[in-house]
């Protein structure tokens, strides 16, 4: 069985825009308890990281660090384990919440820009990225960036995401690294 209802909305993102493809490298940032895990090798992915600040149970065909995904070492310790760069980076990550929504829309938004930007150094050119935003969807400057970077980016609301809350999925394919704008 899934470690969560989360399983079912990497499921339903994936049946609609057919991301996981098998022998592709991938990471899962917020893989506590394992669900998106669990799924990413079910369906064929080669090599699996699964990221997060809590511990998370082993999962066949995967291998899990516990730690922070800022954490400056990160990217070249993922790079290393999966031998190469990666084909997704996905994120169902989520900040603690306060309970007062400007706020925890303004810290779900700063997670998934930090990602975004995780991404943009381990991501291999054509390669996919998927984070959870909140409410609107990404924010303009976010959206922005994406467009840039990508060939295409959609936003997607799993039908296992719950009516009632506001969480959305960016879904961003077709990596085009020469696309950055460079630091002058
Ligand atoms: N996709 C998971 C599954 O299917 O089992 C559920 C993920 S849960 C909604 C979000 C996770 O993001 C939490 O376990 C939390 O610890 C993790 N998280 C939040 N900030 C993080 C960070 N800076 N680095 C790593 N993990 C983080």
């Amino acid at each position: 069985g899934w470690r969560s209802r989360a399983a079912f909305k990497l499921i339903e993102l994936d049946d609609r825009f057919h991301l996981i493809k098998p022998g592709m490298r991938v990471v899962d940032l917020g893989a506590a308890p394992g669900g998106w895990t669990q799924v990413i090798v079910k369906r064929g992915a080669s090599r699996v990281v699964g990221v997060d600040l809590l511990p998370v149970d082993p999962v066949a065909g995967a291998d899990v660090i516990e730690g922070d995904f800022t954490d400056p070492e990160m990217a070249g310790r993922l790079i290393g384990m999966l031998d190469g760069k990666a084909d997704l980076v996905l994120s169902d990550m989520a900040p603690n919440t306060t309970g007062h929504s400007a706020t925890d829309h303004i810290r779900i938004i700063g997670l998934a820009e930090e990602a975004l930007h995780f991404a943009f150094d381990i991501l291999a050119e054509g390669g996919g990225f998927v984070a959870k935003v909140f409410q609107g969807g990404a924010e303009r400057a976010m959206l922005d960036t994406l467009k840039q970077a990508f060939s295409l980016v959609r936003h997607a609301k799993p039908p296992a995401s719950r009516k009632d809350s506001s969480e959305l999925y960016v879904v961003a394919t077709g990596f085009r690294p020469d696309r950055l704008k460079k630091p002058e």
